[in-house]
């Protein structure tokens, strides 16, 4: 018999997949880890699980507490699901601008979400100072109620992905994996998995997929923070260094347009069957890079992070994709005439 006692056990050791299509271009294996089948549908479970499990070991939460956090969304789902299996309520802060689809999976499942303007980290209406000032204000009407849980700057984020996603990777390759790559929004995937596999092989190559917008790339590439551009992806980039992505062991670094990654997702659902969102075509074409960047014969693995599912009616909207300047495929344009 092989019973698990609740949702936590269901997060993580997802399959290691081989990117038919990449793998051909290439010459490489370009392999990719499966984090849309965690049960809240993306990588950012395994954040939850991490910075959860941490506040529970310092004595942070107590039973009954609240969960208090700013989230693209994903991380927020992830928070909500596992709070509900363990008895806590969830209040989510998050920008009105991500997908429709999102805010309503965290609606439904009961957690308590609050949209504010999309500003810059250095406006003090961004998403996540209302979370950590919405947690003060119920510690300070009833103390050790309410946990922020920080996913940008808390280091248990990154702790997490360098003990489970990178030991994973490391396995599940049998220690063959010579470049890892992803995009980064927190950074805790891409600093956490650089520093299991670098601890390992210290010669594997970590690339950062950045898409345009984010400072993120410009940054490795030259030590300045520098954005240009914008994206329709969601949940990635940044324009500062998180407490995850400081020193992360970064080798190489792109600026990924939509137009090069957008396609890329478009592909993988029409010829491998992966329903994937934003963030994963810009880390397929990461991989890609990294895989010419090394030649021929490598192993390179990336992370397919969320179901294109989330992102509808944007990533699959032809009209919305034309106005973007992005290619719409044939089939898709079939699918959804104007
Ligand atoms: N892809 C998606 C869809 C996400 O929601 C996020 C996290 N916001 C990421 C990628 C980036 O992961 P990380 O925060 O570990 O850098």
């Amino acid at each position: 018999m092989s019973i698990q006692p609740d949702l936590s056990a269901a997060i993580g050791h997802t399959p290691l997949l081989r990117l038919r299509g990449a793998s051909a271009l290439t010459g490489c294996e370009v392999l990719a880890k499966t984090e849309l089948l965690n049960p809240g549908g993306s990588i950012k479970d395994r954040t939850a699980l991490g910075l959860l499990l941490d506040a529970e070991q310092r004595g942070l939460m107590r039973a009954g507490g609240t969960i208090v956090e700013g989230t693209a969304g994903n991380t927020g789902i992830g928070l909500a699901l596992i709070g509900a299996s363990r008895g806590y309520r969830t209040v989510i802060f998050m920008p009105e601008t991500q997908s429709r689809e999102k805010i309503d999976a965290l609606r439904m499942t009961g957690a308590e979400v609050r949209l504010v303007p999309a500003v810059p980290y250095k406006n003090p209406n961004h998403y996540a100072h209302h979370a950590r000032a919405h947690a003060e204000a119920l510690n300070a009407a009833d103390p050790g109620s309410a946990w922020f849980a920080n996913q940008f700057d808390n280091t248990a984020n990154r702790d997490w992905h360098e003990a489970t996603t990178g030991v994973e990777i490391w396995e599940q390759t049998g220690g063959a994996v010579d470049g890892f790559v992803c995009a980064a929004g927190t950074g805790g995937t891409l600093a956490g998995v650089g520093r299991a596999l670098k601890a390992r092989k210290p010669g594997v190559k970590i690339a950062l997929a950045d898409p345009a917008g984010s400072a993120l790339a410009h940054f490795v590439n030259s030590g300045e923070l520098l954005a240009s551009g914008n994206s329709i992806s969601e949940g990635i980039g940044s324009s500062r260094i998180t407490a995850n992505f400081e020193g992360a062991p970064v080798d190489l670094a792109w600026t990924i347009p939509d137009d090069e990654s957008v396609p890329l997702a478009h592909q993988l659902l029409h010829d491998e069957g992966w329903c994937v969102g934003g963030s994963s075509g810009v880390n397929v074409a990461g991989a890609i890079r990294l895989a010419r960047a090394l030649g021929p014969g490598h192993t390179i693995v990336t992370v397919l992070c969320d179901a294109g599912s989330r992102y509808q009616a944007k990533l699959f909207n032809p009209a919305f994709l034309r106005d973007k300047g992005i290619p719409v495929p044939a089939w898709l344009a079939r699918a959804f005439p104007a």
